[in-house]
């Protein structure tokens, strides 16, 4: 299966139907990036910062930081990256900060929440990132946005740190694109101006779906316990892709599900053009999109809600089945 994989690399995932779905990988370390060039990712689109502050003892400095990310985007050459600000407190807490007992820390105080409250850490990153770019192309994704305002709030940082990096004699970002995670269900019900603002957004699907469910990625007894091809949460998500086409909104799909090839192909199914995942999920992922008919899956979905069915799983099976090798 390997070897089929490998021999796909340098193909587009283009379905049956003409329909071509850019797969990106999801990356947070230097030894990730190697993949980049093995898995055939068109880039990375999903950058977790914090995986670098998780792993030291204390605090990076800004000169550091901005040689890891000069680093990471020497090694993505032409292919972009998406970096995604520092996504701290719930399941990911720095040990060189205080802890905060929060009752719900999953609901608490947390990523783009901490980075607004207490934005020195965040606007080090952020210069940080412009430096790294030094003429090139650089994207900042906001982890955990819950309404426009947040996302205006970051975005205003951005243009302070471009401004500050500018006086200072800093060669800024030949192009600067700014997007923001849809994590949270209320993000989806934004007003309009909050999808015209947005450069991309991409769909976390583990926050997502845990907060759509109220149900905790992290609790064994109930993370796998609703379908991500619940007929509730794809119609939610028919919801977000219909919003953004609106607007024209770029959007992907950067949670764990996207590396699932039957779930990727749901996505894709349902209008996603873009996803990102583990770097080794590409080629299982890209092997069944090719088999598939776009169009066609749409159709067994829409078929299976009408039935009243809870989850279109069993009815995408049956179809993926059919397809020939
Ligand atoms: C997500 O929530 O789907 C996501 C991609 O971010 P993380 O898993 O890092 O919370
Ligand atoms: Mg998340």
């Amino acid at each position: 299966a390997q070897e089929r994989y490998s021999s796909l690399r340098d193909q587009p995932a283009q379905a049956k139907c003409g329909n071509i779905i850019s797969l990106h990988m999801n990356a947070g370390l230097m030894a990730d990036l190697p993949s980049l060039q093995g898995s055939g990712a068109e880039g990375v689109g999903l950058f977790r910062t914090e995986l670098q502050f998780l792993v030291r003892n204390k605090m990076p400095r800004r000169s550091e930081l901005s040689a890891l990310y000069t680093r990471v985007l020497d090694a993505a050459g032409d292919k972009p990256v998406v970096f995604r600000t520092l996504d701290i407190g719930s399941d990911k807490v720095l040990p060189y900060m205080k802890p905060n007992d929060e009752p719900n820390p999953a609901l608490g105080w947390r990523a783009i929440r901490v980075g607004l409250d207490k934005p020195g850490v965040m606007r080090m990153q952020l210069q940080a990132l412009i430096r790294a770019a030094n003429g090139r192309p650089l994207t900042v994704m906001f982890p955990f946005v819950a309404q426009l305002e947040e996302f205006r709030a970051a975005r205003k940082e951005v243009d302070k740190a471009m401004a500050r990096e500018e006086r200072l004699g800093h060669v800024l970002p030949s192009k600067l694109t700014v997007g923001a995670m849809l994590e949270t269900p209320s993000l989806a019900f934004a007003p309009r101006q909050f999808f015209e603002e947005v450069e991309f957004l991409s769909v976390g699907g583990n926050d997502l779906k845990q907060f759509f469910f109220a149900a905790d990625r992290e609790n064994e007894r109930v993370r796998r316990r609703y379908d991500t091809l619940n007929v509730s949460f794809l119609t939610f998500l028919e919801g977000i892709v219909a919003r953004c086409n609106e607007t024209n909104t770029a959007l992907s799909f950067c949670g764990e599900d996207a590396g699932r090839p039957v779930e990727a192909l749901c996505f894709a199914a349902i209008g996603f053009r873009s996803l990102s995942m583990r770097p080794a999920s590409i080629g299982p992922v890209k092997s069944l999109l090719r088999r598939c008919n776009l169009e066609d899956v749409r159709t067994v979905i829409e078929t299976a809600k009408a039935q009243g069915e809870m989850s279109v799983r069993a009815a995408v099976m049956d179809y993926v089945r059919a397809q020939h090798h």
